[in-house]
């Protein structure tokens, strides 16, 4: 191990100062003054030093750099996470959003002190509504899942200001990302699930018989989650709008759609969209994101308060009156007509910067994005579908899934295979996702990266292909060359150690 590899702590030697401090003027008097005097309870002052790494400054520089150095992300090389739209985020996004200007703004600020900053909003909600073929757009969610329990907060809404208490059932697809139906159930609502035909796409068969007057609406992802698009999209949205119900359109990976088609156009009627993937602000890690939802016209009314507006020349921030509706079961409680408040003030403002200027600065390249995300997408797939399974034999819009090796008879598994990328410097792709295969493989490639990058991908996936069948073992015991090997995943999530030892 390197040294500046080792923990903090035990580079510490006694002694060792990076930083010094004038002398303060309240050493030694503190523990001589009264209660009062100190502001600080006797009970609470220190008798001894706190036990602290004592390192020079070269050490900590040189400890934290090679600390760093051990991630990976979408600037260390490619991530080809499916589902996720790890692509490269320019840092002209980064340089904009931290200008003085915007990030030393604060949510109390009066409305005249801030209007550039409601101008974004504003402008921001026009764009993504030109995108989307959508009447207008919250900006407020603050991840996906946020915003799908909000666009499904506006589903419920609608169906209850028109007295339709009946409706609680929402109609899911079987390929679904897990978050759907996650967030359905938050939202009370019952989940029922429709399933796919062997191409991959909804049978609207099987939807037929599930829709009648309880159902509340269908979520739906399109492409979906095999990257597939649904052709059947328009036949379907006749048949749920006929039935009474709405339809939810995930949009989180919109990058395919960019340029292509607009689910507005298609008949959706609620969507939610992750800046956090398709309009470039870095994620992994747990934030910050931004889950901005979309309505059609008939919708507008039940968006989430605040809302930023545009009247007489000025930006203004504007909430439905509170009233209370006692008309249906139960009693609820509106806000207007709008289905309530789901942030504290307006969500992460940061994200929305970035993404504004994400769009303004491709302009009208911005319909490159998804043709190009589609060729790469079935250019990697095409290259590699003779040494892995393909399932789904289709043209693929973003993102494409194998299933597993073609040749399965060594026993290395889609696990052993992404963590034998690991040694060859590449992000594993999403594994066992979607659950309708055994052994899920999802790769997108995304419109960022170069046919150099795609071909180096290409060769070392097919030269992990030919180690699977030439020394299997080899495989199932990867990676060899990263710092830490195979985890507990399970109890490194639940159960991690953050303390460098236990003091107790
Ligand atoms: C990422 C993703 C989500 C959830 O987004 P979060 O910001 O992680 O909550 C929902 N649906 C799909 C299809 C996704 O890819």
């Amino acid at each position: 191990m390197k040294y500046y590899d080792k923990l903090i702590f035990e580079i510490s030697r006694e002694g060792r100062v990076g930083y010094s401090l004038p002398k303060s003027e309240w050493e030694g008097l503190t523990s001589s003054l009264s209660e009062e005097a100190s502001g600080i309870a006797k009970n609470l002052l220190r008798e001894t030093p706190a036990e602290l790494p004592e390192v020079s400054e070269l050490d900590v520089v040189r400890h934290y750099t090679n600390v760093s150095n051990k991630n990976f992300g979408v600037e260390t090389g490619f991530y080809p996470l499916g589902s996720c739209t790890m692509k490269y985020n320019p840092k002209i996004n980064e340089e904009i959003a931290h200008h003085p200007a915007f990030c030393g703004l604060h949510p109390l600020q009066s409305e005249e002190s801030v209007q550039g900053a409601l101008a974004i909003y504003y402008h921001t909600a026009r764009v993504l509504s030109e995108l989307t073929g959508l009447a207008d757009f919250t900006l407020t969610p603050f991840a996906g899942a946020h915003g799908e329990l909000t666009g499904l907060m506006v589903m419920r809404q609608y169906h209850l200001l028109r007295g339709d208490t009946k409706r609680t059932r929402v109609i899911v697809p079987d390929s679904a990302h897990g978050t759907n139906p996650a967030s359905a159930a938050v939202c009370g609502l019952e989940i029922v699930e429709v399933k796919s035909t062997a191409n991959g796409t909804v049978d609207t068969n099987d939807l037929k018989g599930l829709l009648d007057d309880t159902v509340a609406g269908i979520m739906m992802t399109n492409p979906n989650t095999l990257g597939i698009y649904e052709t059947q999209v328009v036949e379907i949205a006749h048949l749920v709008h006929e039935a009474g119900g709405l339809l939810y359109y995930d949009g989180a990976n919109l990058n395919p759609m960019l340029g292509a088609s607009r689910p507005g156009d298609m008949g959706f009627d609620i969507m939610h969209i992750n800046l956090h993937k398709t309009f470039s602000t870095p994620h992994g890690g747990g934030g910050p994101g931004s889950g901005p939802v979309g309505v059609a016209a008939h919708l507008v009314d039940c968006l989430p308060n605040p809302r930023v507006v545009f009247v007489d020349g000025k930006y203004k921030v504007k909430s439905g009156k509170m009233k209370v509706e006692s008309n249906h079961s139960g009693g609820i409680c509106q806000f207007g007509n709008s289905c309530g408040r789901v942030a504290a003030f307006m969500g992460n403002f940061g994200v929305v910067m970035k993404a504004y200027t994400y769009i303004l600065s491709l302009g009208k390249d911005i319909k490159h994005v998804g043709p190009i995300a589609t060729l790469n997408a079935n250019y990697v797939k095409e290259s590699l579908r003779d040494a892995y399974y393909l399932p789904v034999d289709t043209v693929c819009k973003h993102e494409f899934v194998f299933d597993g090796l073609a040749d399965k008879s060594t026993g290395v598994t889609t696990l052993d295979i992404a963590k034998r990328l690991l040694d060859y410097g590449y992000h594993a792709p999403t594994i066992y996702f979607p659950l309708l295969f055994h052994q899920s493989i999802m790769i997108e490639p995304t419109e960022t990266e170069s046919k150099e990058t795609l071909d180096d991908f290409i060769d070392i996936m097919h030269r992990v292909a030919e180690e699977a069948l030439a020394d299997p073992d080899m495989v199932k015991t990867a990676p060899h060359t990263t710092p830490v090997r195979r985890l507990d995943e399970t109890t490194a999530a639940k159960n991690p150690l953050i303390k460098y030892r236990d003091l107790c």
